[in-house]
């Protein structure tokens, strides 16, 4: 843990907790929205390509957290403008007291990922209508949105649950059963360790994520990027 430099989040303010609050509403009740229509599109005859997108789409997640997580981590610092202070501060202070995360209100805790996911939430949202296309592949295409805009949405919630100590039985299943990072594989982040493990949903992908951000990293380097206080992973 000793390789993070020591910062604290400050407290949250009063209006990015409204804010954290309407992210989450609002990210819900499209998530909502979204899963009654792929419910629909699934049970009118569209089960296998629904099933099978939202595998994807909870796989592309996986690697989708650990590339925002890398960037987060190496090149955006507690200072930068506006991410600086509402999403940075709390990384640099997870790095430091990676406990801080289960004492924060869980509106708090799933705030900054809702804003990031809604987005793609509302993209889905807009685009996809189980009435729409009986074609495979759309129906792929719905699934594998719909299950990495909720997927993102959770991610943080994900990662919470890999630091908490009285997890829920399901939770504490699906960690041993893969589905969900498990606590060991992800403390690894928080060691320093030659595995740098950023994605924070099932973490099947930072084997692959281990290898390409060092290089990625040095290819821009080259082209004048320098990491940020945190430096490269060790
Ligand atoms: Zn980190
Ligand atoms: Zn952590």
């Amino acid at each position: 843990m000793g390789v993070w430099p020591t910062h604290r989040a400050p407290p949250r303010r009063p209006l990015l907790a409204i804010a954290d609050a309407v992210h989450v509403a609002f990210a819900s009740a499209l998530a909502i929205a979204l899963v009654w229509r792929m419910a629909m599109r699934a049970t009118s005859g569209q089960l296998v390509p629904v099933v099978l997108g939202m595998l994807l789409g909870f796989l592309a997640a996986d690697v989708a957290s650990g590339l925002l997580h890398w960037w987060c981590d190496t090149y955006l610092a507690p200072t930068t403008p506006l991410l600086g202070p509402m999403i940075i501060a709390p990384f640099r202070e997870h790095h430091e007291d990676p406990a801080a995360l289960g004492r924060h209100h869980w509106l708090e805790r799933n705030g900054n990922n809702c804003l990031a996911a809604l987005p793609l939430l509302l993209l889905a949202f807009c685009t996809l209508r189980p009435w729409q296309s009986a074609c495979a592949w759309h129906g792929v295409a719905s699934g594998c949105l719909t299950a990495a805009s909720i997927t993102l949405g959770l991610t943080n919630q994900i990662h919470a649950w890999a630091h908490a100590e009285n997890a829920p039985r399901l939770v504490r299943w699906l960690q041993r059963t893969g589905v969900l990072i498990a606590p060991e594989r992800h403390a690894l982040h928080h060691m320093g360790s030659r595995e740098r493990a950023y994605a924070v949903v099932s973490g099947w992908s930072n084997r692959w994520l281990d290898r390409a951000t060092p290089r990625v990293e040095s290819a821009l380097a080259h082209l004048g990027m320098r990491p940020s206080e945190r430096g490269s992973a060790p």
